[in-house]
């Protein structure tokens, strides 16, 4: 019987006392490489995942299957059934306990990545509840009333402060 240590990683088991059966593996996520009871092995639900690198994937897995809980998707828009504001915008508890963010924001960020600061996260579907990532886009606060005016959510005749904000802002280009 080999000793612990001069197996050939991941195909033999090697011994140690009378009953315990240990196996080298190697992290499939960062590569080190321990050993692991047979036991243990059969157990593990996480293809061998070391401690680090699966308290690494418990932080991210479940935020994406929370905020995927919350989404029914059509063949067009993604619904958000979850909790949302006055304004019809769908929001969820993240990243801390007592604070929200948007689930479009949330969904921009799961799906497409990093939101650069000062932008926001536009709809293409003008619908405030839909989270599907390929209908979201960044843009700017400009973009934003340029979009709400396109698409007839804002009549800048009829919203004179607003108007003034948008000459503002072309005037400052
Ligand atoms: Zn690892
Ligand atoms: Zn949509």
């Amino acid at each position: 019987m080999p000793e612990i240590g001069d197996i050939k990683r991941g195909i033999e088991i090697g011994r140690k006392g009378n009953r315990h059966y240990f196996i080298f593996i190697e992290c499939p996520e960062c590569h080190k490489t321990r050993w692991i009871s047979t036991q243990l092995y059969k157990k593990l639900q996480n293809n061998g995942l070391c401690h680090m690198c699966e308290i690494h994937n418990r932080k991210i897995t479940p935020i994406m299957e929370r905020f995927m809980s919350k989404v029914q998707k059509t063949d067009d828009c993604w619904i958000w059934i979850g909790s949302h504001n006055n304004h019809g915008y769908g929001k969820m508890m993240y990243p801390r306990k007592g604070e929200f963010i948007y689930a479009h924001r949330l969904s921009y960020i799961l799906h497409k990545g990093e939101i650069p600061d000062g932008l926001l996260v536009l709809h293409k579907c003008d619908n405030p509840l839909c989270v599907n990532p390929s209908h979201l886009f960044l843009g700017t606060q400009l973009d934003n009333v340029h979009d709400a005016i396109h698409k007839g959510r804002l009549d800048p005749s009829k919203c004179g402060k607003l108007a003034l904000g948008i000459k503002h802002l072309f005037q400052r280009g």
